[in-house]
């Protein structure tokens, strides 16, 4: 099931404590938000799934964590100065801005007038002074996407590692972009994180790794428990390109706001190294580069066979950690009918992405050997290392079952007067209600069988 608004994922976001409005006592700001104590475990969760699918699980692929921070002259070369742009449209009659290709009919959405300027191109990029002295002379940009610093590292990485073609670089991090109009909770905002992989490849072999990677990352959003059916790919019009881009194929998700794009997979030819190398004219560069008399180095690495030196194109999957968040919680977000009339919210995350791994409940709150024999419950499944697990020192046991089933707890394990005669407890699973009595013994194996 799914959520029937968004904002159902809204109201829930911010009662359970995921996703709050940023700067929100002082009445916020567009287009920004921040992660609270089940957001920024959930956020963790799945970064950290696509970090071990891209690195750990695979032989071709280093990691790197750059800086935000981008020198100016890495933003020229590599087009973003110049064409980084959105259409940008003011309306005469209330001065609301737009940006032209959303508009439907070239009508203001807020006032309805159609007396609106020509569309003149916004650079999104957010600029920052470096250094004392704010003269406008020494300024950095923030990074508009994470993946420029790759190409700039590539022969760090080369030289670090001896990786050879082909081989992938893959980074987390923040991208900053001024977008005219924010909107869509944290589909389309200010600040936002990215998952990118640089995937290098030869000339010639690009097409087949191209295929390849579409077919991965839409295997591994439906590992992430999204489902097939609200997944579209969609080979993006030529006319649509990016200026770097010989095909690129979207990943669209039916969000509750429509459908629209999840993850974009870019063959970027030998765009990126070709703009930031030193001696361009030393290789057959195939796509259209500015010219480059700053770089230090070269970028090219060498065809052993042929006993040449080339340019690898780039394979690119580029996702959305705010927009996969926002499509794992849509999926998750149940509302069910139970036998007694009454309904229940509850999110059915893969336990792997869950916030909480588990809540372990002292059914008596002042009795201190059922509290401490939570304790040491909490204690044991925590030293697991499968993520946080709770102690639930607050609330009745029907409430914290509500919280938990909103939060997608995948176990509640209550802690009784029994517990202390037989050593067991009862054990509540998320997704069928259903309660089981388990042994402290068997507890840490029954545990372990969720994440698996
Ligand atoms: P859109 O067309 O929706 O503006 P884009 O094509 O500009 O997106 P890319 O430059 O391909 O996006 O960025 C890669 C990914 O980064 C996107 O698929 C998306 O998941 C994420 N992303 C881009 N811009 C934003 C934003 N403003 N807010 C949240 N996520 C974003």
């Amino acid at each position: 099931m799914t959520a029937s608004s968004m904002e159902e994922l809204v109201s829930l976001c911010k009662r359970r404590g995921f996703i709050f409005q940023s700067n929100d006592i002082y009445g916020g700001i567009k287009g920004l938000y921040d992660y609270g104590p089940m957001g920024v475990e959930l956020k963790n969760n799945l970064k950290q799934a696509w970090w071990k699918s891209m690195v750990y699980e695979r032989d071709d692929i280093e990691g790197l964590d750059a800086s935000i921070l981008s020198a100016p002259v890495v933003l020229q070369q590599s087009g973003h100065e110049d064409t980084f742009t959105d259409p940008l449209v003011d309306c005469k009659n209330c001065k609301s801005r737009w940006r032209a290709d959303q508009l439907s009919n070239n009508t203001c959405p807020e006032c309805k007038s159609e007396d609106l300027t020509d569309p003149r191109p916004f650079n999104l990029m957010f600029k920052t002074a470096i250094g004392p002295v704010d003269d406008g002379s020494s300024f950095a940009y923030l990074r508009p996407e994470t993946c420029q610093q790759i190409f700039t590292n590539f022969k760090n990485i080369t030289d670090s590692t001896s990786r050879v073609v082909p081989f992938g670089i893959a980074q987390i991090g923040k991208a900053f972009r001024n977008e005219i109009t924010p909107r869509n909770f944290i589909f389309r905002v200010r600040e936002f994180e990215q998952m990118e992989l640089e995937f290098f490849v030869k000339p010639g072999s690009d097409d087949e790794w191209h295929q390849y990677w579409v077919e991965k990352r839409i295997e591994w959003w439906e590992s992430q428990g999204v489902s097939k059916k609200n997944l579209h790919s969609i080979d993006v019009e030529k006319s649509e390109l990016s200026h770097y881009s010989k095909a690129t194929v979207d990943i669209m998700y039916e969000f509750p706001h429509g459908k629209e794009e999840l993850e974009g997979i870019a063959n970027r030819t030998d765009f990126d190294l070709g703009s930031h190398t030193k001696n361009q004219k030393d290789f057959d560069i195939t796509s259209v580069v500015k010219k480059n008399e700053h770089s230090t180095t070269k970028l090219g690495v060498q065809n052993l066979e042929e006993k040449t030196s080339y340019i690898p194109y780039v394979i690119e999957p580029s996702a959305g950690v705010d927009r996969g968040l926002l499509a794992i919680l849509n999926e998750a977000y149940t509302l069910e009918n139970l036998e007694n009339g009454n309904t229940r919210t509850v999110l059915k995350l893969k336990p792997h992405l869950s916030p909480i791994k588990a809540a372990v409940i002292p059914l008596k709150k002042n009795n201190e050997q059922i509290v401490a024999k939570a304790k040491v419950i909490k204690n044991e499944l925590q030293n697991l290392g499968m993520g946080r697990v709770i102690l639930e020192n607050s609330g009745n046991i029907g409430k914290n079952y509500r919280r938990h089933d909103e939060i997608g707890t995948p176990i509640c394990i209550t802690v009784d007067f029994e517990t202390l005669d037989d050593d067991s407890v009862t054990v509540r699973d998320r997704d069928s209600m259903n309660q089981e009595r388990v042994s402290s013994t068997e507890l840490n194996q029954f545990y372990q069988k969720y994440f698996h």
